[in-house]
């Protein structure tokens, strides 16, 4: 049976969330420590404390771990809530790349790397990055990897150079991808590696100037000088980062979704408000054709996204891998919410490109939307080849 009934316990949870964002989160939007290169550290601890109070930190988790263990319809309505303020999936631990990383670890990691990578980002102790894309080799193609290791049987040794590595300046557990070179011990090719960001051969050479502002510590641009790893640093099975690059990818894709269908939803709310408010020609702006128009745009396409996220999200609670669907989600969802905010922003007529409002900032960050974990073009790539297929 098909139901699009949300459960009364679950309705109850979205608006606790909603709650809490709106009177303890979003106050925060206007602090200095949200700073040009994201949410402090200082700053994200002191969110992460006002979750944890609430009993709202990492629901996702495992309960294993001290989560709640949502699936993924629990999770798309959980996190539209939190994504009312771009600071409450920061607040939550339920932000990129922390909650895609910990999604992996929590299917690849062995018992050891659990307790020592993953459970102190669970707890919101620590952050995580996932270093794949690189200047001159992975990017929309991460087959073109070019960072290498060398395996002599006992230790590892990484060299390579990153960017776009969001959250590098601070994160302790570090999942790098290196192409493994032929050895007579394991298997060669794409590999993830467990590392300390504390480990000497890492260097941050700088974060990097970008238009978006929600990820804590912006993005790195870092460098691998022969950091040296343990076997033990091997994340699940030698040759195979690509599979799990797609393990981590297919639900993190998603989340984006949902996280952005509540800042979009945001923009919305300001938007009607001005468009009620605001006067032009002797009536409400919004009695004008051209506006409520673009208003309804907008809900048309809040609500096609959902149903798209929500459809993905029943796919994969029911056991399917929806690596097509998700790419369906993720190319049209990221399309159609920066022009929800393109249009809130042009309701709002000057003061929409303005800090007055927060449509603004949720303009600029959400346009990073539509490149990370897969340009449209190259979800639109894959859905063509499928398609050609038949
Ligand atoms: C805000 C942000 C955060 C990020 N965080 C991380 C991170 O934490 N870790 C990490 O490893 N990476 C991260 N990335 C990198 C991200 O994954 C890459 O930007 C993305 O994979 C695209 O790779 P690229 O930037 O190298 O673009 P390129 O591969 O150079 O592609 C450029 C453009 O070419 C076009 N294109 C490419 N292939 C095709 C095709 N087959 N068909 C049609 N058009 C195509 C697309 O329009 C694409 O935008 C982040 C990026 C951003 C913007």
């Amino acid at each position: 049976m098909i139901d699009f009934a949300i459960p009364a316990d679950l309705a109850a949870e979205r608006d606790r969330v909603r709650r809490f964002v709106i009177d303890k989160i979003v106050p925060y939007e206007r602090d200095p420590r949200l700073t040009a290169h994201g949410p402090t550290d200082e700053l994200r601890q002191e969110l992460v404390e006002l979750a944890r109070a609430e009993k709202l930190l990492t629901v996702q988790a495992p309960e294993s771990l001290g989560g709640r263990g949502l699936t993924h319809i629990e999770q798309a309505v959980i996190y539209e809530a939190a994504g009312w303020s771009t600071l409450g999936p920061v607040a939550m631990n339920c932000a990129a790349p922390d909650e895609g990383n910990m999604f992996l670890l929590s299917k690849v990691a062995d018992p050891d790397q659990v307790q020592r990578f993953l459970a102190p980002v669970v707890a919101g102790h620590q952050r995580s990055v996932f270093a794949m894309t690189e200047p001159d080799g992975a990017g929309s193609d991460p087959a073109q990897l070019s960072t290498a290791a060398i395996f002599d049987g006992e230790n590892f040794t990484i060299n390579g150079r990153k960017w776009l590595i969001t959250g590098a300046n601070g994160a302790k557990t570090w999942i790098i991808m290196a192409r493994l070179a032929a050895n007579p011990h394991l298997p060669e090719g794409p590999t993830l590696f467990l590392a300390d960001g504390d480990e000497p051969g890492i260097v941050i050479e700088r974060t990097m100037n970008t238009m978006d502002r929600n990820y804590v510590a912006g993005h790195g641009v870092v460098r691998f000088d022969n950091l040296v790893l343990p076997r033990e640093a091997l994340l699940g099975e030698a040759g195979q980062a690509l599979r799990y690059a797609q393990l981590r990818l297919a639900p993190a894709r998603l989340t984006h979704c949902m996280r952005w269908l509540g800042a979009a939803e945001r923009a919305q709310s300001i938007a009607v408000e001005h468009a009620r408010t605001r006067t032009a020609f002797g009536k409400p702006i919004g009695e004008h054709e051209g506006v409520s128009f673009m208003l309804a745009d907008n809900e048309i396409a809040l609500h096609q996204c959902r149903l798209t996220i929500w459809h993905a999200c029943w796919l994969m609670d029911n056991g399917e891998k929806a690596r097509h669907e998700s790419s369906i989600a993720k190319s049209f969802v990221s399309e159609e919410l920066f022009k929800v905010a393109d249009r809130c922003v042009q309701v709002l007529g000057g003061i929409g490109i303005s800090d007055e409002t927060v449509v603004e900032m949720i303009f600029r960050d959400m346009r990073a939307f539509r490149l990370y974990d897969g340009p449209t073009e190259v979800h639109k790539y894959a859905i063509g080849r499928k398609v050609l297929r038949g």
